[in-house]
């Protein structure tokens, strides 16, 4: 593998924007089981992971459900939501140019290894990426066991690799795996959560290239 820097990126809400997908698949399951609805502002106040602790945040009562056929309900859902989910603006040309000044692009998420792999050749991104990681389940534990392991795999200073992503769980992966993150607004958490992590926090994809350009990848053109 060529390159002698490394991006690890999150996928959702950091290069997919599925924000809506989400909370619309949440919502179905919340009105099934006569619970009050949530909405975008809740969401990124509330979601976290393991996401199990999110459900019971929303009043799912694990008594009653088996938390993997909530699992289970919530991919169906998700899955056939997000297929009109976009990537996130300017997403494709910045892995494009990032390539191009010798830089690596990898994924990272805490999805399962075969629904993440569907989504990101649905949108043809396949070619653009050096790795994609993901879970063994649908449960969204953790994937900072992941995070670390690929860390060694990859075999750079650890200054030569970043994680970016949207929520306090990536900023944890980073930290254990032992490399730097920058974190993106817009996605599954709120700018006040993501700003209490001491990470450095950027609007949009735009604002992340001019932030890669000054700090990361001297090669990397600052705008488009
Ligand atoms: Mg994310």
């Amino acid at each position: 593998m060529s390159g002698t820097r490394a991006l690890i990126w999150d996928w959702n809400g950091t290069l997919l924007d599925d924000v809506e997908a989400c909370i619309a698949a949440v919502n179905t399951m919340l009105s099934r089981r006569g619970l009050p609805r949530t909405d975008a502002e809740r969401y990124r106040r509330q979601f976290g992971f393991p996401v199990r602790g999110y459900y019971e945040l929303l009043g799912f009562d694990f008594t009653r459900d088996r938390w993997n056929d909530v699992c289970v309900e919530y991919h169906a859902l998700y899955e056939s939501l997000a297929r009109s989910s976009p990537l996130r603006t300017g997403a494709e040309h910045l892995l494009d140019d990032l390539r191009i000044a010798g830089c690596r692009n990898l994924v990272l998420s805490a999805s399962e290894t075969s629904l993440l792999k569907r989504m990101v050749e649905a949108r043809g991104l396949g070619a653009r990426l050096n790795g994609l990681h993901g879970l063994s389940d649908l449960h969204g534990r953790s994937k900072a066991h992941l995070g670390r392991s690929l860390l060694r795999e990859l075999a750079l200073p650890p200054g030569h690799v970043l994680m970016i992503g949207d929520t306090a769980h990536d900023s944890e992966t980073a930290a254990e795996a032992g490399c730097g993150c920058v974190l993106m607004e817009g996605g599954h958490a709120s700018t006040e959560r993501l700003l209490s992590l001491g990470r450095p926090v950027l609007r949009d994809i735009p604002a992340l290239r001019e932030w890669l350009a000054a700090n990361f990848l001297p090669g990397l053109r600052a705008t488009r």
